[in-house]
């Protein structure tokens, strides 16, 4: 590029530059400006609606007619939309020959126009709203929730008929950093229920043809959804209302007209409230680390990984040295503090990556990915160092200081997760034997013989392969830690695009297929692996699990080929007995 073209492009870059910053300067004033006169039209308003008098109305006309032109100069589209909306209602007046005020009081028109003008007017201010708005958080003073809510990355649903005011809702929630989808009416969330996980709703209940209160019915049959934040948005007032929408599983009601800032402060509490909902259910509650629950279906998840982008992975047990010591010696509280402390330590010292959690009283479980066992062994001597150093724990000016013994195996094809565990165990006494306070690695032929504290008296009947498909993690917890006794393989697959992808990689005996999904549905799965001629040669069965209680879905299910089905919510008993009739173990 020659000196000139690049002096040039330089120029023109600096001139787009200028031209930005001249636009959001115009933009800031206009918005400013726009304030103002919409105060000054709300007050001539009420003015002209008890008693119109000529210079009001020509004052009211002068300004929208101003904005009309103005607004979109500063790309304010919708402004410039609404005043021209205003324009044409006020613009009989203009060609009127008015001289005497009294005339004004006899034209009907008068009120028919402002009783419109109301309307736009709202709309004005919610736009007027937005601008503000934008241009606080372009200034860096960010308006109070606006923070809050976008710490929390949720996306939303707005259920709302009033297209006005559900614009106004999203692009205020927006601006929070929230991602938000619209419906208009109850069919098209129910579409968009299905098709995306959504962290609240909010529900208009006046609406057509179908009421919000058709929701609810909706909601309350699928499980995936039962739980799901929602917030009543309704115009009606009405106790009656307000009750019935609880007891049907409403979080909160908020009556219209409210004040974006309030709606904000309550999606946000209610947001925050089911995060930590979430926490109960895979965190362990002292530590804060997660739970075994947790453990045990991540860590399926990383070897089903595994099999198709082969890594090595990791496993480490640890187990505090003397801890009963310091319970004894301190008393238990001390004791707390200092598994707090530990599992502290652990964390910060760990890849985001690693899967840290606590296993049982005062032991702790460590998956690292991509990890051979050197590599992981060399990793725990490292923190084992920071640990005996530094104290973990502080009580009443007394300082804590443990040590830990770990046992650390990797993973080798075809072991069980069960069996990999119980060989971090061994390494882990293995290093309790050798005096503690050491990291000890299993050897590969290692089968605990020396130590024969492990009966290896799994009945050895032929291994077979179960699919589960299930999105919600919850469900999926559960599903895994009720069939995983049986002697069966489990594959787990969170949507019916993942499964399909399992499916054509290998063969499965069983599958439990959720009925309804985001992306790919239990019933779309099902009719593909029928479709598809690499797979529906397969002698798979296929329980599905379906939120659909209606003789004609069950039918359904049937038709396209599943050999059980089971609506929700089902007994975990059943559906064992169902599932060891599929795999023919009964
Ligand atoms: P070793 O070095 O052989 O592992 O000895 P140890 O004392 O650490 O092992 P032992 O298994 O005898 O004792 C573990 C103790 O951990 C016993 C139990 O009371 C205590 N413990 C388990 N869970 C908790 C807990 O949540 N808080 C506290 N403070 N103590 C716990
Ligand atoms: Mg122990
Ligand atoms: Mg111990």
């Amino acid at each position: 590029m020659s000196n000139t073209n690049l002096e040039q492009l330089q120029d023109s870059t600096s001139e787009s530059d200028r031209d930005a910053r001249i636009l959001k300067q115009g933009r800031k004033l206009f918005i400013r400006e726009f304030e103002k006169q919409l105060k000054q039209l709300n007050s001539l308003l009420d003015k002209i609606r008890s008693a119109p008098v000529v210079h009001d109305l020509n004052q009211f006309y002068r300004i929208i007619h101003t904005l009309k032109g103005s607004a979109p100069i500063f790309g304010y589209v919708r402004i410039g939309k609404l005043a021209d909306d205003l324009v044409r209602a006020w613009e009989w007046t203009q060609s009127l020959d008015i001289d005497s005020e009294a005339v004004l009081l006899q034209l009907n028109p008068i009120h028919e126009s402002a009783e419109h003008s109301l309307h736009v007017l709202r709309d004005m201010n919610m736009e007027c709203d937005i601008g503000v708005t934008e241009i606080q958080i372009d200034e860096q003073q960010d308006p109070a929730g606006v923070s809050m809510l976008g710490s929390m990355k949720s996306r939303l649903l707005l259920v709302d008929d009033d297209e006005v005011l559900r614009s106004y809702l999203t692009r205020r929630l927006q601006l929070d950093d929230c991602i938000v989808d619209e419906a208009a009416d109850v069919e098209s969330a129910k579409k968009l229920l299905r098709l995306h996980t959504y962290d609240l709703v909010t529900l208009d209940l006046m609406m057509h043809p179908q009421s919000g209160y058709e929701l609810f019915e909706f909601l309350k049959d699928d499980p995936t959804l039962k739980c799901l934040p929602l917030i009543v948005l309704s115009g009606r007032n009405d106790l009656n209302d307000k009750v019935r929408c609880f007891h049907l599983g409403a979080d909160d009601y908020v009556t219209k007209p409210f004040q974006y800032e309030e709606l904000a402060a309550r999606i946000y509490g209610l947001l925050k409230r089911t995060k930590n909902f979430e926490q109960l259910a895979f965190r362990d509650p002292l530590t804060g680390v997660f739970n075994r629950r947790y453990f045990d279906q991540q860590i399926r998840m990383e070897l089903q990984r595994i099999e198709l982008y082969p890594a090595p992975i990791s496993l480490v047990f640890i187990d505090i040295d003397c801890f009963k010591k310091i319970n004894d010696t301190y008393g238990h509280h001390v004791g707390d503090l200092v598994l707090q402390g530990l599992a502290h330590l652990l964390q910060v010292n760990l890849r985001s990556t690693d899967l840290l959690a606590r296993f049982g009283g005062e032991e702790f479980v460590i998956a690292l990915p991509n990890t051979a066992v050197e590599q992981a062994i060399t990793t725990m001597q490292d923190i084992l160092d920071k640990v005996r150093t530094k104290a973990v724990a502080q009580y009443e000016g007394q300082t804590f200081s443990i040590t830990f013994s770990a046992g650390v195996a990797e993973w080798q094809e075809g072991m069980t997760v069960a069996e990999w565990v119980s060989k971090a165990d061994d390494a882990m006494y293995q290093a309790k034997q050798q005096g503690r306070n050491r990291i000890v690695g299993a050897s590969e032929e290692d089968d605990g013989g020396t130590m024969p504290r492990k009966s290896a008296a799994t009945p050895q009947l032929p291994k077979k392969n179960l699919l589960i498909v299930e999105n919600d993690p919850i469900l999926r917890a559960i599903l895994t830690s009720h069939l995983e006794h049986l002697p069966i393989t489990i594959t787990l697959a969170t949507n019916g695009e993942e499964a399909l992808g399992l499916l054509l990689g290998r063969s499965f005996d069983a599958c439990i297929l959720d009925g309804m999904m985001p992306k790919l549905d239990g019933f779309t799965l099902l009719e593909q692996i029928k479709k598809d001629t690499r797979l529906s040669h397969r002698d798979m069965k296929v329980l599905m699990l379906s939120g659909k209680k209606k003789e004609e879905d069950v039918a359904r299910g049937f038709q396209m080929g599943a050999d059980d089905y089971m609506t929700k919510p089902f007994s975990l008993v059943e559906l064992e007995v169902r599932v060891k009739q599929l795999m023919n173990f009964v």
